[in-house]
């Protein structure tokens, strides 16, 4: 409950307190005074390792000169340690650099993709896995993560959707901030946390077609509705740092966009930190066509507000002639600068600029047996049954022959998605396949064989001529564990694809394993929703495992062996095929939507060759056990609007194991003066019941859960009647009762 009220009704006062903000604004604005405004734009210049034409030489020779403020995509502990003693030793006014990096989901100890993540329902273990990242990310001198990623998508095309935390915007506020307080922790200048860094503001996950950096097309309406509220949960969670997105809001790109910068993000968000660009997209200013020249990108990005240049180095060029001209005001650099200011004493590198470089620590913390243990919890806990037929899970204890089959079953580096397997650094040592984690984790009596099945190497199939040996290996054995997915640099940026099949010949190996007729488990890699209609149809148990990080061989070895019961739900829709792209459960209600009454009548807006609903639903996922409700109670039935009410809920364990249910609730708003979705969640418990055990579970819903934005774009609650129902899943609705609110 505190979580909502935090979320939707406190304004962060970051990490310091009233009397530390006055000394930090002295500090700061007496350090603005003595520089010079080359050394003013140098902090405004976040340059990187990886710019071809900043060897680490140039680097040092700029950060002398005072030309750099922050370094992104560094090298460690020891290089980040002596660029900072140059910057603090060598240049004019030793003002410390900030090292800034991807840490998306984990550092070095690779949680589960941050959708995978979302779907175990967890906010707990989201804000851990986060601590954790930030606890080894800064051993390693890491200050700023540009995480979380709060981007809204429906569109399983997008490769980054696996960056996200699914399609609802209320769950996906929750997730944001608590992965922005493990990021930041209670106090920045700990040494052992980072500064967030929310990205990409805002809409990039409209990306049209769902090819990435592509035009974005939406209404004010659905900024607000759907894109907005994960970013307004991270700033009231005090997130130090936003990203600009590549992409553009109304035509106008998001880096020169002052709608969207200052009006939207500055004044009604009310967000005070330092705003970064993402990479060149100054420069991509020229290359859309809003800009005539570099000089005016620069401009244009000032004027809308941004702080940091990231990686164009087109600020450290054109800012000071600007100014000169009259055509920038010194003020606004001044602002500019302070906000970075503040960012690095927050971060504490005005007192002890080395405080994050402990080559010690780095050695203790990256990767320890604590953090291990937690990353395969995280990832047992987010992996969404998606069929048991006959409760062929979790597997006998009588099996004694399993055959692992499929090009990912003993893969490593994609189960670390994009951002782990690209830059963590990762050694195959460290990371657990499934084939391994079945191996380590089986009685000695149980025989595991494997076979790779097909080729799984880009789109193009290949490798069909191994599958007879997979075939006659499944044959001799008691059950088939099938592996298949994608790789993992298929999903995240530039990751788009215009099908969501599964690549290769992975379904010729589907489909030549099933007809043998041996108990079949299918188990997902993935970034992203498939459309997994023929492995769900021929498989007798399918298990999403996502990109589970380093643990997860070991993670999917708990659940197939039982020794953990699953628990995740889907946060987003899983597509019946491509052409029902975009999919999820909070459309808003039309004149012929498909209900019971008119599934057979031709004029509603369903398909004629597939169901309208998708193969599995927001919300969805199975458990070894079984959940009954009852007595779905409301503590009123009419309330007025500035009340709340209280909802109430048994749920129950019948089955044969311990086990944990999301219980999920939304919220209808019957009639509206403008068109809803016929249910929108706003409350969800995840509850551990015993085996026979009941549980009640209690939610307020609170006036802001019943409101909405009217024609004239104001937040408001329109009295009425509301349903208010209870779900296993968003499909799966148990009860529905009526509230009026008069
Ligand atoms: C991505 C950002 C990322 C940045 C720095 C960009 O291409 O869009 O999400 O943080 O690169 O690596």
């Amino acid at each position: 409950k505190i979580s909502k009220i935090v979320l939707l009704f406190t304004f962060s006062v970051g990490v310091i307190t009233a009397q530390n903000t006055s000394t930090m604004d002295k500090k700061v604005n007496a350090l603005i005074q003595k520089m010079t405004l080359e050394e003013k734009v140098g902090q405004l210049n976040l340059a990187t390792f990886v710019n071809e034409n900043n060897t680490t030489n140039s680097l040092s020779e700029m950060i002398k000169r005072g030309e750099i403020g922050s370094i992104l995509k560094s090298n460690g502990a020891e290089k980040n340690l002596q660029l900072q003693k140059i910057a603090v030793e060598q240049s004019r006014l030793g003002i410390p650099i900030m090292f800034q990096e991807d840490v998306i989901h984990g550092y070095k100890t690779i949680f589960p993709s941050p959708l995978g993540e979302a779907a175990g329902w967890n906010l707990e273990t989201i804000e851990k896995s986060a601590s954790i990242a930030a606890k080894e990310a800064s051993a390693s001198g890491i200050h700023l993560t540009y995480a979380p990623m709060v981007d809204i998508s429906n569109d399983p095309r997008w490769g980054r959707i696996v960056e996200g935390a699914g399609e609802d915007p209320f769950y996906a506020s929750l997730v944001a901030s608590a992965r922005v307080k493990g990021f930041q922790g209670n106090d920045l200048a700990s040494g052992q946390n980072v500064m967030a860094c929310v990205k990409h503001f805002a809409g990039y996950g409209a990306a049209l077609a769902g090819r990435d950096y592509n035009i974005a097309d939406f209404s004010e309406r659905t900024l607000r509705e759907i894109y907005l509220p994960p970013f307004r949960a991270a700033i009231n969670s005090g997130v130090g740092s936003v990203m600009a997105a590549y992409s553009a809001y109304d035509g106008i790109p998001a880096t020169a966009n002052q709608k969207l910068l200052k009006d939207i993000l500055r004044k009604e968000l009310g967000f005070n930190g330092m705003l970064i660009t993402d990479w060149e997209t100054v420069r991509n200013l020229v290359k859309i066509g809003t800009a005539a020249n570099e000089k005016e990108a620069v401009l244009q990005s000032i004027n809308a507000g941004v702080d940091v240049d990231m990686t164009s180095g087109l600020f450290l060029k054109h800012i000071k002639e600007l100014v000169q001209e009259g055509k920038i005001n010194v003020d606004v650099i001044d602002q500019a600068v302070k906000r970075v200011l503040i960012a690095k004493y927050k971060l504490g590198l005005f007192d002890d600029p080395y405080r994050f470089f402990d080559l010690k620590r780095e050695k203790e913390t990256l990767m320890n047996a604590e953090h291990l243990e937690f990353a395969r919890k995280a990832a047992r806990e987010c992996m969404v049954l998606l069929k048991n037929e006959n409760q062929l899970l979790p597997l006998n204890k009588n099996i004694k022959k399993i055959a692992v089959i499929g090009p990912l079953a003993n893969r490593k580096k994609d189960l670390l998605s994009w951002w782990g397997g690209n830059y963590s650094q990762w050694k195959p040592e460290e990371v657990v396949s499934i084939l391994d984690g079945l191996k380590k984790s089986v009685d000695s009596s149980v025989e595991i064989k494997y076979a790779e099945g097909v080729k799984l190497d880009g789109f193009e199939a290949k490798g069909l001529e191994l599958i007879p040996e997979a075939v006659k290996l499944a044959l001799e054995s008691d059950v088939v564990i099938l592996v298949v997915g994608e790789e993992f640099s298929m999903s995240g940026e530039a990751g788009s694809i215009s099908n969501i099949n599964l690549p290769g010949a992975q379904e010729e190996l589907v489909n030549a394993i099933a007809k043998i007729g041996k108990p079949l488990v299918t188990v997902l890699l993935n970034g992203r929703p498939f459309d997994i209609q023929n492995v769900n149809t021929k498989s007798n148990a399918v298990l999403e495992a996502w990109q589970p990080g380093t643990m997860g061989g070991l993670a999917v070895a708990d659940i197939l062996l039982g020794k953990y019961n699953p628990s995740g739900k889907l946060t987003v829709s899983f597509p019946r095929n491509t052409g029902q792209i975009p999919i999820y459960y909070n459309y808003k209600r039309t004149s012929h939507d498909v209900n019971e009454t008119n599934k057979t009548v031709r004029w509603t807006n369903k398909y004629l060759d597939i169901p309208t609903t998708p193969l599995f639903p927001f919300g969805y996922g199975l458990s070894y056990t079984e959940f009954s409700y009852s007595n779905l109670k409301l503590s009123s039935s009419a309330i007025n609007p500035n009340q709340s009410v209280n909802v109430s809920v048994e749920v129950s364990n019948t089955g044969k194991a311990d086990g944990e249910e999301v219980i999920q609730l939304y919220v209808g708003d019957d009639v509206s003066s403008v068109a809803r979705p016929a249910k929108e969640l706003k409350e969800y418990a995840k509850i551990s019941l015993k085996k026979g055990e009941k549980k009640t579970v209690n939610f307020i819903l609170t006036p802001t859960d019943f409101s909405f934005y009217n024609k004239e774009m104001k937040w408001v609650l329109e009295p009425g009647s509301f349903s208010i129902m209870i779900g296993a899943s968003s499909a799966d609705i148990k009860f529905t009762e009526k509230l009026s609110i008069q």
